[in-house]
C-alpha cells in the first residue's frame, strides 16, 4: 500500500499533514528515508519507522455507524451522499464498505469494514444473523400479525419469509413495533408489513446479532468497534 495511506491509517494525520511529515525525511522504510507519498510499502514484510519509532499497522477497521436518513449504503454514488462520505479521512483511507444495506430512508446500525471475510459471514444466509428493527407503522398492528410473522408472510413476489419475531410496543392507528428477522431481502420489513396491509412510516435498525447500536451515537456519528464486539460477531 502507499506509504501516505499507511501513515494516515495509523493516525499521523490528514493526507496533507502526512505529505509534510514525509518531506522532513523522518519516515524510513527498511532503514532508508522515504519522502514520496506514492512509495509502495508492504507493511507485513517491511519495517516502517517515524523518528526511529516502529509504526504499528493494523489491516482492518470495523466501524459502528448510526446511519441517518438521506444517505445511501454504498461506497460511491454520483448523485447522493454515501455512508463513506460521513467518515473522517483517517477512517476512509481503510476503504471500508457497508455490510449489507439499509434503505436511503432507513436509519440506524450499519457496520462498515474492509474485512471481506467478516462481511461475508454476517451476510451469509447460512449464518442467520438476527437483525432487529424498530418501526412506526400506519395501521393497528395486532396479535394476528405477530402470529403471521411467526409463520412467515408471503411477499409481493411470492417469497415466503422465514419466521420473524414481532413485538408490539404500542398499537393504534399508528403503531410502534420491534421486529427481528434473520434475512435481508430487498425492503424486507416494509414488504412484510405491506403483506399484512400496513405501511412502515419510520424504520431504524437497532441491533445486529447480539450487538445493540450504541445509544451514545447520534445520527451520522460512528465509532470504532471494540475487540469484544468484533469477536461476538465472528
Ligand atoms: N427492511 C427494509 O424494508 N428496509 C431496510 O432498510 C432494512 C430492512
Amino acid at each position: 500500500m502507499r506509504i501516505d495511506k499507511l501513515l494516515a491509517n495509523v493516525g499521523f494525520g490528514t493526507r496533507k499533514e502526512v505529505k509534510k511529515l514525509l518531506k522532513t525525511g523522518v519516515v524510513h522504510v527498511d532503514g532508508e528515508p522515504v519522502k514520496d507519498g506514492k512509495y509502495h510499502v508492504k507493511p507485513d514484510e517491511q519495517s516502517v519507522t517515524v523518528h526511529g519509532e516502529p509504526v504499528e499497522y493494523k489491516p482492518y477497521i470495523y466501524l459502528m455507524l448510526n446511519k441517518p436518513k438521506g444517505v445511501i449504503s454504498a461506497t460511491e454514488d454520483n448523485q447522493h451522499e454515501t455512508v463513506i462520505d460521513l467518515l473522517a479521512f483517517e477512517h476512509a483511507v481503510y476503504e471500508p464498505f457497508p455490510v449489507g444495506r439499509l434503505d436511503k430512508d432507513t436509519e440506524g446500525f450499519l457496520i462498515l469494514t474492509n474485512d471481506g471475510k467478516l462481511s461475508h459471514e454476517l451476510m451469509s444466509p447460512k449464518k442467520h444473523v438476527d437483525k432487529t428493527y424498530a418501526a412506526t407503522v400506519r395501521g393497528e398492528v395486532t396479535e394476528e400479525d405477530v402470529q403471521k410473522f411467526k409463520e412467515g408472510v408471503e411477499l409481493d413476489d411470492g417469497y415466503v419469509t422465514k419466521p420473524g419475531h414481532l413485538v408490539i410496543r404500542e398499537a393504534g392507528p399508528i403503531s410502534e413495533i420491534e421486529l427481528t428477522i434473520t434475512e435481508g431481502k430487498f425492503h424486507q420489513v416494509k414488504r412484510m408489513f405491506q403483506a399484512v396491509g400496513k405501511k412502515v412510516l419510520e424504520l431504524k435498525r437497532i441491533s445486529i446479532g447480539p450487538l445493540d447500536l450504541d445509544s451514545n451515537l447520534r445520527l451520522g456519528e460512528y465509532r470504532e468497534m471494540t475487540e469484544e464486539e468484533i469477536e461476538i460477531l465472528r
